[in-house]
């Protein structure tokens, strides 16, 4: 037999290549919003084995596994909430590592939320409790400060006992775990010493990672404005940025120049919403006058989730009708955060990175939203989150954009049933 002409092998090999989708997931025609790569354009999202293959103004359907139309809607990173109480595991009654704390994965994934942060739950005693019970299990990627009481977040007491803050147990702890561990976490401290600010500094200090302050009671003799403007570090974060007690606006409304100093040193600004730290009297006049936040936060508990707070996209929500940019929204929700915890890895959708991926659709309408301190804000639209991707997989699919219409189907079969598994890509690509 005669040997094939080169040029025919050659298009029957490129034939073979391009019959095989070389794509798990394509996500076509939606608004990428991706601030590390200074995108905001229209591109399609294609993703393979976890990870994003490729962002480019036009991917053919053919190459994927699975297309799905996400025209007029936003394509983002997985959102980054670096503020959220996850280990309800020690079972202290009221306190945030007990009856306050949710299990993150349904009050994160439908909000589009890939990555959290627990903020100070736990403390270098029983945070390995807390990875074994939560952090190794959640589909959601759970991260930690870790709480300057070395018994944690247990309420009461326990968080006064200056005897159980241990910069060198705590800092030893961070870099056991320096996989999981990203900071340090001081919160709700009511004494008037500098105390437990000092050596969450100093563990923050001995394992190189940041600190973030919950200012707890705010007292004379230790100012607040020492402490952003001479206690913490540049790359610190104060959370609770817009609560009541922060002294934010002087007797004539306008903003207080040090926090512009404040930021001007490094020390960054965290929303850190909760249930009774964000309150429109000061976000909406300090944000008039040049003062967002760095970072939004949602302080996710049981308390903060059913009053004002609620989820993720309700607290971007509120940014977007404060006036601030849905560039600005996306990029404080997502590479910003990243960038302050040093997990620069994440947050952004480059060539390579883990396919967390969030779609999310903002709603036209009339919308209130509720702060901590007894208003609401009248608003106009209201970000909904359609589609939740966690590494390469969908978690969550508010309507079905990834299923075929069911009259499509033809009749069920037990075996061998064409439908494919919007959470299962792996098993799609096992049945080629
Ligand atoms: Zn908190």
């Amino acid at each position: 037999m005669r040997p094939l002409p080169l040029t025919t092998l050659l298009f029957a090999l490129a034939a073979t290549a391009f019959s095989q989708p070389n794509y798990d997931l394509l996500l076509q025609g939606g608004r990428v919003i991706d601030a590390k790569n200074h995108l905001d354009a229209v591109r399609d999202v294609a993703i393979k084995d976890g990870k994003i293959a490729a962002v480019e103004p036009k991917i053919d359907a053919a190459q994927a596994f699975k297309t799905v139309n996400v025209a007029g809607l936003y394509v983002t990173p997985g959102l980054v909430d670096i503020h959220v109480h996850v280990y309800a595991g020690t079972g202290a009654p009221n306190a945030y590592d007990g009856d306050l704390s949710v299990y993150p994965d349904g009050h994160t994934l439908p909000y589009g939320v890939t990555t959290v942060v627990d903020a100070g739950s736990s403390g270098w005693r029983n945070f390995p409790d807390f990875k074994q019970r939560v952090i190794d299990r959640a589909r959601t990627r759970v991260l930690a400060l870790l709480n300057i009481v070395g018994a944690g977040m247990g309420g009461g007491k326990i968080e006064q006992d200056v005897s159980d803050m241990d910069p060198q147990a705590t800092a030893r702890r961070a870099m056991e775990y320096k996989d999981t561990v990203v900071g340090i976490k001081t919160a709700h401290f009511a004494g008037p010493e500098w105390v437990a600010v000092e050596r969450a500094v100093e563990a923050g200090t001995q394992a190189s990672i940041p600190v973030m302050v919950d200012f707890g009671t705010f007292r004379p003799e230790r100012p607040y404005q020492d402490l952003v403007l001479k206690k913490l570090r540049p790359g610190d974060i104060s959370t609770h940025m817009y609560l009541t007690a922060a002294p934010m606006l002087d007797d004539s409304g306008k903003l207080m120049p040090y926090l512009l100093e404040a930021r001007k040193r490094g020390v960054i600004f965290d929303v850190g919403h909760g249930a009774g730290s964000f309150a429109f009297r000061q976000a909406v006049p300090a944000m008039e006058q040049g003062f967002p936040p760095d970072s939004i936060s949602t302080d996710l508990h049981v308390s903060s989730m059913l009053a004002g707070m609620k989820d993720m996209t309700n607290v971007m929500s509120k940014f977007l009708n404060m006036g601030m940019s849905m560039d600005d929204v996306i990029a404080k929700s997502t590479w910003a955060p990243a960038r302050e915890i040093h997990r620069e890895e994440l947050g952004h959708l480059t060539q390579g990175a883990v396919a967390d991926v969030a779609v999310l659709r903002i709603e036209n309408g009339n919308f209130g939203f509720v702060d901590t301190s007894g208003a609401k804000m009248t608003g106009t639209k209201k970000l909904v989150c359609e589609l939740t991707i966690r590494n390469g997989k969908v978690v969550w699919d508010l309507n079905g954009i990834t299923r075929d219409d069911w009259k499509t189907l033809g009749k069920y079969k037990a075996q061998g049933d064409p439908r494919w598994d919007g959470t299962l890509v792996q098993s799609v690509r096992e049945r080629r």
